[in-house]
């Protein structure tokens, strides 16, 4: 148990297997990209189009994607150095209940509350 009254192992298991599942899909979405490339050769126009916007879709994702593998590592990270569920502005515990939610989460419900007021 950490100081935030949340039991550290069972958080590490669950930002592990969220870690592994992110790059599962990574890992897919790199393959299904390629298709789309080999198909670009022999399609017309208007499937060209299709195929774009679909990459530009696949890309956007990706990058939501990477976004949130940054956050899990972190939070890895966080628990390795004993800082995690403790708020990264103010320092106070992350109410556990959150953490169960948004397991990498990195700010308390106020300062998250106040970073989406003043982005
Ligand atoms: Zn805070």
């Amino acid at each position: 148990m950490s100081a935030a009254g949340i039991d550290i192992e069972l958080f590490r298991k669950k930002l592990m297997e969220q870690r592994d599942a992110l790059r599962d899909v990574a890992d897919s979405s790199r393959e299904a990209a390629q298709t789309v490339e080999l198909d670009q050769t022999r399609v017309g126009r208007v499937s060209r189009m299709d195929a774009l916007q679909a990459q530009a879709m696949a890309k956007e994702s990706n990058r939501r994607r990477e976004v949130a593998l940054q956050r899990i590592q972190n939070a890895i990270r966080r628990i390795d150095e004993g800082e995690y569920g403790y708020c990264t502005a103010c320092a106070e515990p992350i109410a556990a209940d959150r953490l169960e939610v948004e397991p990498g989460a990195l700010l308390c419900i106020e300062c998250a509350g106040k970073a989406e007021q003043n982005p």
